[in-house]
């Protein structure tokens, strides 16, 4: 069984947590090692059992904690040599034996039963991408810093059984907030992040596919607030057909074996649960 939740999303730092009996992983690891410990015990994960790290990119709200835990619990970080060139200096002195450069392994990487492979996204850093994680029968993929849906993009999240993905800002508030033009024209860009109504088209296209569970994640702390995020890709997604289902504190597995909700004219009806990953602390956590 794949166990998936975010522990921190959002500009001020991410990580997040894919595990299974066998492999325990973190794609990125941007807040503090002490906040990261924390929280991974409350989900009932030891940090000194993590098999990897793996990085999309070098930007300090994705790696702040990674060189430390590393030196810590022996744990391996694995990211492209672009994106370690990137780094270097962020992460601090990582034994030659716990790195992992994915341009050896063309991007692939098995570790205790789990297949990771990633793929490059439209971010303005040195070589960022997103991770897809799958045990062989269901599917993770994480993609935020996303600044605009290329058809690459949408071919690695398709087909996916649960997904984070991004809902960066609301257009409105970044319009009128407090970011300078330059700023403002940097995020709408198709290297910068990705809007709350692009994430809606992004989540609806998913959901209709096939994907159960979508976690929304690295909202802008300025320009988004929680209920904006939520609301403006829920009626996305509504408007397209899919039904949303709402789920308590841990979404169980058996949901994703699920047939979709039979619609009034009998055709099966998509259905998806939706999740707003917290700025700090864990979110629901997926069982698939
Ligand atoms: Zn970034
Ligand atoms: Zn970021």
């Amino acid at each position: 069984m794949l166990k998936f939740c975010t522990l921190f999303s959002g500009s001020s730092g991410n990580s997040t947590f894919i595990g299974t009996d066998r492999a325990k992983l973190l794609i990125d690891a941007g807040v503090t090692a002490k906040s990261i410990e924390q929280e991974l015990r409350l989900i009932g994960e030891e940090p000194g059992d993590l098999d990897v790290i793996l990085i999309t990119h070098e930007h300090i709200d994705h790696v702040k904690g990674a060189g430390v835990l590393a030196r810590r619990y022996g744990t391996k970080i694995a990211a492209n040599s672009r994106t370690w060139h990137a780094m270097e200096a962020l992460v601090g002195r990582i034994d030659p034996e716990n790195r992992i450069v994915t341009d050896d392994t063309a991007g692939c990487l098995y570790i205790g039963g789990l297949d990771i492979s990633s793929f490059p996204i439209p971010h303005d850093a040195a070589d960022p991408v997103g991770y897809t994680v799958s045990d062989g029968k269901h599917k993770i993929t994480v993609a935020t810093d996303t600044g605009s849906l290329s058809d690459s993009l949408l071919e690695h999240l398709e087909g996916s059984n649960a997904v984070l993905i991004e809902a960066n800002h609301d257009m409105y508030m970044l319009e009128h907030g407090p970011y300078p033009r330059v700023l403002i024209a940097r995020i709408k860009g198709k290297h910068g992040h990705l809007s709350n109504l692009s994430c809606g088209e992004l989540a609806s296209k998913l959901a209709s596919q096939g994907t159960r569970a979508i976690i929304l994640g690295h909202l802008s702390k300025e320009n988004n607030v929680p209920d904006v995020a939520y609301g403006t890709v829920r009626r996305a997604m509504e408007e397209a057909g899919v039904k949303i289902v709402d789920y308590a504190d841990v979404i169980p597995p058996d949901f994703f074996g699920l047939a979709g909700h039979p619609g009034n004219d009998g055709v099966s009806q998509p259905e998806a649960g939706l999740i707003v990953a917290p700025r700090y602390g864990h979110s629901k956590v997926i069982l698939i």
